[in-house]
């Protein structure tokens, strides 16, 4: 592995929706801290509904990057509220508290891909403000 390779090991890894209105918002919290051009970014249709809904899309992604040497510091799941993914394949229900259940469901996923110590923050985008609220499962 050559000198992209070393580079590529402190990445970051964000997951979030393919919405347009919400890409510059996530760009945007993204950069307030301090992470453009630092970070992998899988776009996935209602980000968290998405990737538990197509396992082997979300999994061959993550493989994707293991083969590649890719062991991110840490992983980013921005989902967003009045989003269309949850309101077609999760029965109409795009509430906060769907968004978190789903959400707890990729964090299991990611824990048990990455080990338990790789920090997975859960993050719900309230609006296309940027306004963050964070996820704690039990
Ligand atoms: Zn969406």
């Amino acid at each position: 592995m050559g000198d992209s390779g070393i580079a590529l090991a402190s990445q970051l890894l964000l997951v979030s929706c393919i919405d347009y209105r919400f890409v510059i918002p996530t760009a945007g919290y993204m950069a307030a801290r301090g992470f453009t051009g630092k970070y992998y970014h899988i776009g996935v249709a209602g980000a968290s509904l998405g990737s538990n809904r197509y396992p082997d899309f979300f999994s061959g992604h993550l493989q994707l990057l293991r083969n590649s040497g890719v062991d991110p510091e840490m992983v980013i799941i921005i989902d967003h509220l009045d989003c269309a993914a949850y309101k077609q394949w999760n029965g109409g229900n795009d509430s906060a508290e769907a968004h978190a259940q789903q959400l707890c469901i990729v964090g299991n996923t990611l824990k048990q891909f990455y080990g338990a110590q790789k920090p997975v923050e859960l993050l719900i985008m309230k609006n296309q403000a940027g306004e963050i609220e964070p996820v704690f499962c039990k």
